[in-house]
């Protein structure tokens, strides 16, 4: 099918389709199309990596947000359409994909960082591109606009299946589907076992293909051939290096790029150190110069260590690729993947997800990875291997895709030939019933009263996928009563005949966007602050009166003139020891280390801490690592200081703070519900956390432009405040901006400088941005 003949489409978007190089639509394009999803029907569509879904969903949100218009279709309705994102990294590149609409007079808006607003402003959007935990933090937070969507799109559905984030996915497209009557909903989905079940669900028409627009070949390399699905094999020997060299190596004589997936972020970077030297053989003076730039750019992104080696490997033609790198790095990297100048790049699966870099060859290097909770090595999925495959051949670019596992001895060969060649996908199986998910969930479909009554609440839950695939729906039932339990315990929720009612506190914590567990233990550890406060203080004058902090109970009332003041060590440690920020490891070496520091600061610590020999002493100990982290970043120790120390990536420490971060912030707004009166600390702790400084560089950090860095060098050099700087002579600031003249007066500019010369202004502003 030509796009031109597409039903249901405002004038112009064919041509527009035509002039991008999309004449003919792929056949599961136009089985969607046949299927209506051009004229508001819902669909399910399964079909393989890079085989053109964004183009479903685009065609689909187009026609959704016109308005039927005499014999055609016209914009200028109030439809909108939202597209689900499954990474808050894919947001922005989602919604660059769909500016270019902004030709037809639409508007794009992309919603991420702060979770709690109802984005009003998003209400004037025609599209709005958004994770599942901002559209779930949307609804909990009323937005209206929510009532105007005409066609929801939920990109990488077989993501419902994920234990952690799985659940928000569903719920959310359950509530958005039971909100808005007739909505259409669009699920793009990878390969999977049950697609028909995900359209049962939803309703939807089903498109179920393993067509690709470019052919795949997939095999195993093992001793000095690879073996092919088709029963074929080609020579590649091996050599004095590793079977991954090998492959790239003769990738490269064919002037193909590949991509190598290992397990975990210190193997990605291992392996592109090693590679590069094979990339490095096969490069041109001309590229040579081009990566040089690259690896400047790269290196003048951020002055860490990843960053140097990133550079170092990027200039011989090579790369890593993780979660833990900064975004403008992984920009960079993916970028010169696909203009041809990078040939290797060595990737964590976080990249199978979404990003589209496709690559001549595909080398799935480690089969297994090391699961926590499972003990041991375990082996991937196989629909995340197919995803990997599927990375294979760029459409235009090769003739062809190869995917290749690499094996070490016979019985391997054929193990991987059954478990990924041969095999099919696993159904998608959703996680909703697991207690953390529900927690959250129950609590917002109270809070928002979406449901009010325990009845309401167990039919919506029987509208979700979970209800549609299990054969014991009276496990979903109980799971629910004892959440149920737990958030009326917490004093979140009451209950009365069947009523269901939310608290202010339960309110609270639920606009929050915390998993209720936090915001208890956030709770008990303030409380608890409060209570050693006035036994303390009780103490002081004599006053008998006041039980020890651990003999009382966590509901048991509180002083009317409850106070604390906690220190940040304290406070750092209880937002760690919260569900909602994940774990640091605890290495060898680090109980020892820990359990130290653990009773040296005990004073500074909240809330009773476990036995020594209980089960969550280990969860104690990797808080307090995680607190410690965070006491280094506010001490102002240098970033790539603080990546040795604690052994994690420049992206993970932003991920820390941004957390500790929001939760300090949430525990903020708990202590003034609470009436405890620490708002003060907290909010002391949450700026040195947001700025990443010590106490006396909070004024100053402040400002626009200035970060913590700067900062602290405008402060050695006698430039204490904002009001010093505002005075300040204009050549002490340049000094300590290392002669950088137009952020020196960019900074002037933004605290309002005094300085005739300059133009007096006003601004005084403060930046957002947690880190320089
Ligand atoms: P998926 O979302 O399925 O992984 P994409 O939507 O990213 O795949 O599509 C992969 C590539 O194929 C994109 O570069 C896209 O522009 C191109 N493409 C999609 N549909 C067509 C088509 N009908 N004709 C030509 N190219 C297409």
């Amino acid at each position: 099918m030509r796009v031109a003949e597409v039903p249901g489409l405002p004038d112009g978007v064919a041509d527009y389709f035509e002039a991008e190089g999309i004449e003919e639509l792929y056949p599961p394009q136009g089985e969607a199309v046949e299927r209506g999803v051009t004229e508001g029907e819902s669909l399910v569509a399964s079909v393989p990596t890079a085989s053109g879904k964004t183009l479903v969903a685009q065609l689909a949100m187009l026609s959704a947000i016109a308005e039927a218009d005499g014999d055609g279709a016209a914009f200028g309705g109030d439809g909108t359409a939202l597209y689900i994102v499954p990474l808050r990294a894919l947001a922005g590149e989602k919604a660059g994909e769909f500016e270019a609409f902004e030709q037809f007079g639409l508007s794009v808006g992309v919603s991420t960082g702060n979770y709690e607003s109802d984005g009003s402003r998003l209400s004037d959007n025609d599209i709005v591109v958004a994770t599942s935990e901002k559209v779930d933090s949307l609804v909990r937070n009323g937005a209206d606009w929510i009532d105007d969507l005409s066609c929801v799109v939920a990109d990488e559905v077989h993501l419902v299946d994920d234990d952690h984030r799985g659940p928000t996915l569903e719920v959310t497209l359950a509530k958005l589907r039971q909100r808005v009557a007739d909505l259409q909903v669009v699920a793009l989905s990878a390969t999977v076992g049950n697609a028909d079940e995900l359209a049962d669900w939803l309703d939807a028409e089903l498109v179920d293909s393993d067509w690709r627009p470019i052919d795949l070949r997939t095999g195993v390399h093992y001793g000095e051939a690879v073996h092919y699905d088709d029963g074929t094999q080609a020579e590649l020997s091996v050599g004095s290096g590793s079977q991954t060299a090998a492959v790239v190596d003769d990738t490269l004589q064919d002037d193909g790029s590949t991509l190598v997936f290992v397990n975990s972020r210190r193997n990605a970077e291992a392996s592109a150190r090693r590679l590069a030297d094979v990339a490095k053989t096969a490069l041109t003076d001309e590229e040579r110069a081009d990566l040089r730039e690259v690896a400047d750019e790269i290196r003048a992104v951020s002055d860490t260590e990843t960053s140097d080696d990133l550079a170092d490997a990027v200039a011989k033609g090579a790369a890593f690729h993780h979660a833990g790198l900064a975004r403008e790095h992984r920009e960079l990297v993916e970028e010169a993947f696909r203009d041809r100048l990078v040939k290797v790049v060595s990737a964590t699966p976080t990249l199978a997800a979404g990003v589209n870099t496709p690559s001549r060859r595909v080398v799935v290097r480690d089969w297994q990875r090391y699961d926590g909770t499972a003990g041991g090595m375990q082996p991937l999925d196989v629909l995340e291997v197919h995803q990997m495959f599927g990375r294979a051949g760029r459409p235009g670019l090769d003739p062809y895709g190869e995917a290749v596992l690499l094996a070490n001895n016979h019985d391997e060969l054929e193990e991987l030939f059954d478990r990924y060649v041969y095999a099919d996908p696993e159904p998608v199986r959703s996680k909703l019933a697991a207690e953390p998910a529900l927690r959250t969930h129950v609590l917002a479909a109270v809070a928002t009263g979406f449901t009010t009554t325990e009845e309401a609440l167990h039919e919506f839950l029987g509208e979700t996928l979970y209800a549609t695939q299990t054969d014991d729906p009276g496990r979903l039932r109980s799971v629910t009563r004892d959440v149920l339990a737990y958030l009326d315990r917490n004093g979140f929720v009451e209950r009365e005949d069947g009523a269901l009612r939310a608290t202010n506190t339960g309110h609270l914590v639920s606009q929050l966007y915390v998993d209720p567990m936090s915001a208890a233990t956030i709770v008990d550890g303030l409380r608890d602050a409060a209570r050693a406060n006035s036994d303390s203080s009780a103490d002081a004058d004599a006053s008998a009166g006041f039980q020890t902090a651990n003999e009382l109970r966590a509901d048991e009332e509180l002083p009317a003139d409850a106070s604390a003041d906690p220190s940040p060590l304290g406070l750092y440690h209880l937002v760690s020891r919260t569900p909602d920020m994940y774990e640091l490891y605890l290495r060898s070496g680090d109980r020892e280390t820990y359990t130290e520091l653990a009773y040296e600061r005990e004073d500074d610590l909240l809330g009773p801490a476990p036995r020594e020999e209980a089960p969550d002493w280990e969860d104690w100990l990797s808080a307090l690592k995680t607190a410690k982290l965070l006491d280094d970043w506010t001490s102002e120790l240098d970033e790539d200081r603080i990546a040795e120390r604690y052994d994690v990536g420049p992206g993970d420490i932003r991920g820390k703070v941004e957390t500790a971060e929001w939760l300090l912030q949430a525990a903020e707004r708990l202590a003034g519900e609470l009436d405890v009166d620490c708002a003060a600390s907290v909010r002391a702790a949450r700026k040195r956390v947001q700025y990443g400084v010590r106490e006396e560089l909070l004024d100053l950090a402040g400002v626009r432009d200035v970060g913590r860095k700067r900062a602290r060098r405008l402060h050695n050099a006698g430039i204490e405040s904002r009001a010093d700087l505002r005075d300040a002579d204009k050549s002490v600031v340049l000094g300590a901006v290392r002669g950088r003249e137009a952020t020196a007066e960019r900074i002037l500019e933004n605290v309002g400088h005094r300085n005739p010369e300059m133009g007096e202004v006003d601004a005084d502003t403060e930046t957002t941005a947690a880190v320089e």
